[in-house]
């Protein structure tokens, strides 16, 4: 039986909050479908008090940008970018096209083909998330999409400078200072001056996840990437600072991100409490990481690794670090996570910032179903066939006959007929 050294949750995420949201969400596309640009002027004045020319940065406003930048700033993005670039190419390349012969001239084959818009959101309510132009536009160019349209909020009313440029320097097509519920609907319904895209890949709010939700079907997306969860599993080896340093780590991320330890050690999790409380008060950031680890962190602890384990997988949570003599085991005896972390000279920061992993991850449960933001995500999986023998085609189209009249599907059916007559000879009597 766990032993709960801090609580559970006191608050769930599909409360009226949520409802709130879905409101706002509905009422703010239903505008922008309607309105266009009009309506995307009226609401990014509402919510980020941003009223330029044009949403869209033109080539010398980049360029300014980014000649006001500490050069440093542009070398790490430099870093990072070919980080995130040398392992989506791997992903890319591990993904092969097949063509099977499965009869005598029966071609069948698989390929994988870009979309050929897609719309990268970059957050920037908060903070300025540079990092996610790297994981979104890079990942979408290592695919070859053609066109990618990025979009970021103003923050406090600014351009963020570092985050242009790392949208320039990860090679998106369009660039707009857009940001929210406004963004994700300009690019998926399109408007005078922005063209629709086919897909939207990013993490982001509550509102900028459930605009995506309200909009799937109509604009592909890559998954519901919301507020950041972190879970730590760590034994009586694990370092208690470290463990709390991290745990607040992704706590700053905003007042609803969760922060959980499950440990088989009582007094490591005794020590990661005080922790975190000596370090949460001195934080720039305790605005936010104080209410989340207030209201959503949690001190489990268990008898023994295997509960562990167990009980993590029953999060399934967005990143998951492995503090434990053992950290590999994890992957094989998880099964339900965005990204693991293997060990203590690794951290969830790494996977944000700079290791070249994709940050953008599930959240809220949908680790059950998929894994985080990859080159595959903006490829389709397209198959086609060809027969180049006659005699297959006759064999392929007696059969096609018999069970497309099973099926009660005499337009079928005499498809294959006319085959079976054209390369067999054999005539029916329709
Ligand atoms: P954001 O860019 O997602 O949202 C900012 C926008 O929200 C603003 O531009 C504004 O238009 C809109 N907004 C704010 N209040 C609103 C309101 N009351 N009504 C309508 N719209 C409103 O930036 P953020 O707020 O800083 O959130 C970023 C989120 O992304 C965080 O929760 C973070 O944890 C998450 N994140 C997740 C991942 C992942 O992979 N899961 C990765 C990175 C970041």
């Amino acid at each position: 039986m766990p032993l709960y050294l801090k609580s559970a949750p006191t608050k769930s995420f599909t409360d009226t909050a949520q409802a709130d949201v879905a409101e706002s969400v509905r009422t703010v596309i239903d505008e922008i479908r309607h309105g266009g640009d009009a309506a995307v002027r009226k609401y990014a004045e509402q919510f980020d008090k941003w009223s330029a020319d044009s949403f869209r940065l033109d080539d010398a406003q980049i360029a300014e940008i980014m000649a006001g930048l500490d050069p440093q700033v542009i070398e790490d993005i430099e870093f990072v970018q070919h980080q995130v670039r040398t392992f989506a190419q791997a992903q890319r390349d591990s993904l092969v096209d097949i063509e099977v012969e499965t009869l005598p001239g029966v071609r069948l084959g698989q390929k994988h083909v870009p979309v050929q818009a897609a719309g990268a959101y970059i957050p920037g309510g908060k903070y300025p998330l540079t990092a996610s132009a790297h994981m979104t536009i890079i990942t979408a160019k290592v695919a070859g999409v053609p066109r990618v349209v990025a979009c970021t909020p103003p923050i406090r009313g600014e351009i963020p400078a570092a985050t242009v440029a790392a949208m320039k320097l990860a090679g998106a097509d369009e660039i707009y200072i857009l940001g929210g519920i406004q963004a994700v609907t300009a690019m998926a319904v399109g408007t005078e001056t922005i063209a629709p895209v086919n897909m939207i890949a990013g993490p982001g709010n509550a509102y900028v996840a459930e605009a995506k939700r309200q909009l799937f079907g109509e604009v592909g997306i890559d998954l519901f990437a919301g507020p950041t969860e972190i879970l730590i599993i760590a034994d009586d080896d694990a370092d208690p600072f470290l463990t709390a340093v991290d745990l607040l780590s992704q706590a700053e991320h905003g007042p609803e991100s969760p922060a959980v330890l499950i440990t088989t050690s009582k007094a490591l999790g005794e020590k990661v409490i005080e922790h975190i409380d000596r370090l949460l008060p001195g934080m720039s950031t305790k605005d936010y990481a104080g209410p989340a680890w207030r209201d959503w962190g949690q001190v489990i602890v268990v008898d023994d690794i295997d509960e562990a384990y167990a009980l993590a997988d029953t999060f399934a949570f967005e990143h998951v670090q492995v503090f434990t003599a053992q950290p590999r085991e994890a992957l094989e005896k998880m099964h339900d996570y965005g990204a693991l972390f293997l060990g203590e000279n690794t951290c969830v920061s790494y996977g944000d910032k700079v290791i070249g992993t994709n940050h953008v991850l599930p959240t809220l449960g949908a680790a059950r179903y998929t894994g985080g933001l990859w080159v595959g995500k903006y490829l389709r999986t397209v198959t086609y066939q060809e027969i180049l023998e006659p005699s297959s085609s006759a064999q392929l189209g007696e059969v096609c006959g018999r069970a497309a009249r099973v099926e009660l599907f005499e337009g079928h059916a005499r498809s294959g007929d006319a085959r079976v007559w054209r390369h067999a000879g054999r005539s029916f009597g329709w």
